[in-house]
């Protein structure tokens, strides 16, 4: 839709922006990973980073069957390395939230609950937990291999407690949206007065990735700290600022009734729009981001692989790490967070 159009030039849409309900949009990318053609706009109101034209229903369940086939597959299962690498985040936020709940607060809920970490700590420290997974594999190998309640579906088709929930968790999920507010808003209605709402958003001002990455079709929207939070503050949310940096955030459900007055952030398209130039194509490499990166992996790598294979299985993993961590850390659902 937006072919021939070149970086940097304003174009304006039919539709409003959802945060600030202006219409203007500079081009900031005609292409994402894998050098496949994908336009990516910036709201010139408020900094809001989308593509363009927000991908249809059909065409994502195409990409999901089609790029993602192997994930698809039963047989798929993710690799011990990575519950390694993903254990201690897991535990770190359970416990963030297992802080912030009152001892009644202990229905959790796993809106995309991916290999299952998330669901695996919270059962431990106490929670009463529950996953939905629409990927066949991952939500059969949670199931399976750490004998967690996960439905394989959308929360769109899920059969869902009809008393609510205490807690959500939102973990990369909401960049893959095509109306990430219309879902925050579902995903009030489904907590209980003063629930708690975890989630987390790869945050795009500070990305690692070099330019030419920076953009995938998967990801429609493109978050950095300000924009999510304005949206958080749409769907009825607070900000918990104790559990919240960058592009993760806690925050605390405090309305069901929905302000859509436009919130006007024109300063922060200005400092966004310059962050993502302020990289250029080739000075990536050489920066520090690009460098770090590469050694980190270098580093990270085999390491994460002999521990995990010591291990065993995904169980004893995650058993061993959160052991490690609740003695200097504990964390337990359902105590006073004030006493
Ligand atoms: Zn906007």
């Amino acid at each position: 839709m937006l072919a021939n159009v070149e970086n940097g030039s304003v174009v304006t849409l039919e539709t409003e922006c959802r945060i600030c309900a202006g219409k203007n949009r500079r081009v900031v990318s005609g292409v994402g990973r894998g050098s496949k053609p994908l336009t990516t706009v910036i709201c010139t109101g408020c900094g809001l980073v989308h593509s363009h034209p927000i991908p249809t229903k059909e065409e994502l369940d195409r990409f999901y069957t089609v790029d993602y086939r192997k994930a698809y597959k039963s047989t798929y299962e993710p690799k011990l390395k990575h519950t390694y690498r993903y254990a201690p985040g897991a535990y770190q936020r359970v416990a963030e939230i297992a802080r912030h709940a009152s001892p009644e607060q202990t229905r959790f809920l796993d809106i995309g609950s991916g290999s299952g970490e998330f669901l695996y700590m919270a059962r431990k420290a106490g929670f009463k937990v529950t996953g939905i997974e629409p990927n066949t594999g991952y939500a059969d190998y949670t199931r399976r291999v750490l004998g967690l309640p996960v439905q394989n579906c959308t929360y769109e088709t899920a059969a869902l407690d009809p008393d609510g929930y205490d807690i959500i968790n939102l973990n990369h999920v909401l960049e893959h949206l095509p109306d990430p507010l219309a879902s925050l808003r579902v995903i009030n209605s489904l907590l209980r007065e003063s629930g708690l709402l975890s989630v987390a958003v790869p945050d795009i001002q500070h990305t690692n990735h070099a330019p030419w990455t920076r953009f995938h079709f998967a990801h429609i929207y493109n978050f950095n700290h300000e924009t999510l939070k304005a949206m958080l503050l749409k769907a009825g949310f607070e900000i918990i600022p104790e559990g919240s940096a960058s592009t993760t955030f806690l925050a605390r459900k405090v309305s069901e009734h929905f302000s859509d007055a436009p919130m006007e952030m024109p300063e922060n398209y200005e400092t966004l729009w310059a962050d993502l130039h302020a990289t250029s194509t080739i000075g990536h490499v050489a920066s520090k981001k690009g460098i770090g990166r590469f050694l980190n992996k270098c580093y990270r790598y085999p390491k994460e692989y002999l521990l995990a294979v010591s291990h065993g299985n995904a169980p004893k993993i995650l058993d061993r790490v959160f052991a490690r961590m609740n003695r200097t850390a504990p964390v337990r659902a359902g105590t006073d967070p004030r006493s």
